[in-house]
C-alpha cells in the first residue's frame, strides 16, 4: 500500500507533442528559431511565419534534413499585414491548438520626448495589435476543439518599466494584461495559456534595437552570461508538455545576474 502511494508520486510522465500542430511567429532567429528547432524534434508539425523568406527556407530545408517526418509549412509576411493572416488561414494552420506568439521587437532606447513616432507604431503594430489578431484568429477553433495552448512572449519588461523603455514596456504590459484576461475567460474551457517573460537573452534583438549597430548591441550582454534562445525554448517546450491539467501561467526567468531590467551584475 506504501510502495503504491509512493509510486503516485514520481514524476508525471510529461505529454507526448508528436503530429500536433503549431504557429509560430517570429521563427526565423532567436527565440522564435530555437522553438521551432524544439519543437520539431519533438515531432510536431509547424507553421512558421516571418518575413525573411530566405532564412525561412534555409530553416525549413534543414530542419526537415534532421526530422524528414515532420510537416513544415512557411508564411512569409508580416503579423501586422491582414494578408499574412489570410495565409495562415489558406494554409490550415488557424485551427492548430498551440500557437507561440512570439514575433516582437524594441526600437530605440531614447526618453519619451526623443523617441520616433514611427518607432513607437512598429513596436505597437507588432508587439499589441498583432499578437492580439493572432490569439483572436485562433481562438475560436480551439475553443470548438475544446483543446489549445497559447503561449505569449511577454518579457521582464511586462513587469517593470525602465527609462529609455516607454513603449517597448507598455506593450509588453499590455500583452501580460490580455494573457491574464485571455487566461480568465479560457478557464475551464480545455485552453491553457502561458506568458513567457525573459529578461536577458542574446539573439538578434538588440541588433534590432539599435539597427545593425553591432557595437552598441554586444555591450547590452557585456560581462555576464546571458539566456539563450535555447534557455527559453526549453522552457515554452516544458510547458507545452506539462500534464493535461496543469496550466503554467508565467515563466518569468532571467540570467542569475539579472534582478531587475536594471539591476544587472557585469564582471567587467
Ligand atoms: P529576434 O532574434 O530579433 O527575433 C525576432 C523574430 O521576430 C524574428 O524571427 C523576426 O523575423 C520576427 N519578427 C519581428 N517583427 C516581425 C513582423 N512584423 N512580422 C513577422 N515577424 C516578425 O528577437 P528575440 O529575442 O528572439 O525576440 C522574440 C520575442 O521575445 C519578442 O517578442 C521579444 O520582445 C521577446 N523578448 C526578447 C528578449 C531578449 O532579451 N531577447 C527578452 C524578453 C522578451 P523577421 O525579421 O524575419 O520578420
Amino acid at each position: 500500500m506504501l510502495n503504491h502511494q509512493l509510486d503516485s508520486l514520481l514524476p508525471a510522465s510529461l505529454a507526448n507533442l508528436r503530429g500536433r500542430k503549431a504557429v509560430i511567429t517570429g521563427a526565423s532567429a532567436g527565440i522564435g528559431l530555437a522553438t521551432a528547432v524544439q519543437l520539431a524534434s519533438e515531432g510536431m508539425d509547424l507553421y512558421l511565419v516571418a518575413r525573411r523568406q530566405d532564412r525561412l527556407n534555409e530553416i525549413k530545408n534543414s530542419l526537415l534534413k534532421l526530422f524528414p517526418d515532420i510537416k513544415i509549412e512557411l508564411i512569409c509576411g508580416s503579423v501586422t499585414d491582414a494578408n499574412t493572416l489570410s495565409a495562415l488561414e489558406k494554409a490550415g494552420a488557424l485551427n492548430s491548438p498551440v500557437l507561440i506568439n512570439n514575433a516582437g521587437l524594441a526600437r530605440g532606447a531614447d526618453s519619451i520626448e526623443k523617441a520616433s513616432l514611427a518607432d513607437w507604431e512598429e513596436m505597437v503594430e507588432t508587439n499589441i495589435t498583432a499578437a492580439f489578431k493572432i490569439t483572436k484568429a485562433m481562438l475560436p477553433q480551439m475553443l470548438a476543439q475544446g483543446e489549445g495552448h497559447i503561449i505569449q512572449l511577454s518579457s521582464v519588461a511586462g513587469h517593470y518599466a525602465y527609462e529609455g523603455g516607454s513603449v517597448y514596456c507598455a506593450t509588453k504590459h499590455a500583452l501580460l494584461a490580455f494573457t491574464k484576461a485571455l487566461r480568465l475567460e479560457t478557464c475551464g474551457k480545455g485552453i491553457r495559456v502561458t506568458a513567457i517573460s525573459p529578461g536577458l537573452v542574446e539573439t538578434e534583438f538588440s541588433d534590432v534595437r539599435f539597427r545593425g549597430d553591432r557595437d552598441r548591441a554586444k555591450t547590452v550582454y557585456q560581462g555576464l552570461a546571458p539566456l539563450t534562445a535555447r534557455d527559453i525554448a526549453s522552457q515554452i517546450v516544458w510547458a507545452l508538455k506539462q500534464p493535461r491539467h496543469v496550466n503554467i501561467d508565467e515563466i518569468l526567468i532571467m540570467p542569475d545576474a539579472q534582478g531587475s531590467p536594471t539591476k544587472i551584475v557585469r564582471n567587467l
